[in-house]
């Protein structure tokens, strides 16, 4: 859960710098007479790359603006159709609506996230990309899903790593395994600029696309004035301020700090639950390291989830996201997204009854860095009442 816990001084010490070196400039070029060398978002991203080994990052103003900055990166327009995975936040088709293109969602698999078996039936010649998305922190099975893309013509594959930011798959940090990774930095993230995104690519021209539409298609040259810019496409305002990038620099010193802990909280709590019959925990695919962003496991039905629930709320632990906010994060429920229901079918919540089946019998318990010590066994506590 976690950036947002360990705020405080760092950050607020990166923000002064703004103003006592840098005369308060929160515009993330130009200015150069004014500033005095400190250019936030532009560091924050140079650190950013190096900590996941990656040639470039974009920084923008939300993890939704990132994956339609990884679209426009990819050249996706009009009637193209980018296919993503049932199970997911909302903003993931957005991101495809607000290109122009088609959403089609798959189904997902025992780990929850999309099945590399339905994303292959789902291919047609229109499909131009793929985005993946490594939920609750739990990596995708990257090298089924490159295999598939690879056989219908190696489609490129976006890694939405909003929820694994920091975790890695066979050795590789999330977000850098396909063609384009992008990350949220929002409150609720692993680490957080209050709002914020990244886009990472180790293509150049995917890069120069992304980066121009993220600023109304300047082609940033800090040689002539701003207005003398080359235009490379038209675009929009997705640009990240000064004020959003010394956030950062200041939480990506923490990440590895925030996926230790986690971790180190979820093994406790799994530990505190192995012996309890009936609960099967998500599998996590081989060679995946999990961001440790939740324990998610599964119940033998929808009315055992719920009374986990309940029972897990009197016991001050509560879940997050399953088995209740699948409203917001899963296709089944969006019959108000009128470019999905033309493109997936007028029934979605039949059109994906077999990822409903799934996700109704998960819980998902939240992880904090600060974890208190009675947790694991009120947690234990909680659980066990709701299955006898
Ligand atoms: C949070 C999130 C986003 C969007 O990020 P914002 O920064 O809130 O715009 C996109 N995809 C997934 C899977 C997310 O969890």
């Amino acid at each position: 859960m976690p950036g947002f816990e360990i705020i405080g001084r760092e950050e607020q010490e990166e923000l002064n710098t703004i103003f006592e070196n840098a005369n308060g400039v929160l515009f993330r070029m130009g200015f150069d007479g004014l500033r005095n060398g400190v250019y936030k978002v532009r560091q924050f991203e140079t650190n950013f790359a190096q900590e996941m080994k990656i040639k470039y990052a974009l920084a923008c103003s939300s993890g939704s603006a990132a994956l339609r900055l990884a679209l426009a990166g990819l050249g996706i327009g009009p009637g193209d159709e980018v296919i993503t995975q049932s199970f997911t936040f909302v903003a993931t088709v957005e991101a495809i609506v607000e290109s122009r293109a088609i959403p089609i969602c798959t189904n997902i698999d025992q780990s929850l996230n999309m099945c590399p078996r339905d994303l292959e039936r789902r291919i047609t010649p229109r499909t131009k990309a793929i985005i993946v998305v490594h939920m609750l922190g739990v990596p995708v099975d990257m090298d089924a899903i490159l295999a598939v893309a690879k056989r219908a013509g190696n489609l490129p594959v976006v890694e939405d790593t909003a929820w694994g930011c920091g975790a890695e798959y066979k050795g590789k940090k999330l977000g850098t395994i396909g063609q384009v990774g992008t990350y949220s930095f929002d409150h609720a993230k692993a680490m957080t600029t209050g709002e914020g995104g990244m886009v990472v690519t180790n293509d150049h021209v995917i890069d120069a696309n992304a980066r121009a539409f993220s600023d109304h298609g300047h082609e940033n040259n800090s040689r002539v004035p701003r207005w003398e810019d080359s235009r490379r496409s038209s675009g929009f305002n997705y640009r990240m301020s000064e004020l959003q990038g010394a956030v950062g620099l200041a939480q990506l010193r923490k990440l590895p700090v925030v996926i230790e802990h986690q971790r180190r909280s979820l093994s406790i709590l799994k530990q505190a639950l192995t012996d309890i019959p009936d609960i099967e925990f998500r599998p996590v695919p081989v060679g995946g390291q999990e961001a440790a962003d939740a324990a998610v496991f599964y119940t033998p039905s929808p009315e055992l989830a719920r009374r986990c629930r309940q029972y897990l709320i009197e016991a001050g632990v509560g879940t997050k996201i399953l088995p209740e906010a699948i409203t917001w994060h899963f296709a089944g429920t969006w019959d108000h997204i009128s470019e999905l229901v033309q493109a997936c079918g007028p029934n979605l919540s039949q059109t994906y009854a077999l990822s409903q089946a799934r996700l109704s019998r998960a819980v998902a318990l939240p992880i904090s860095i600060k974890m208190s010590d009675s947790v694991p066994d009120k947690a234990r506590q909680a659980i066990k009442k709701a299955l006898s």
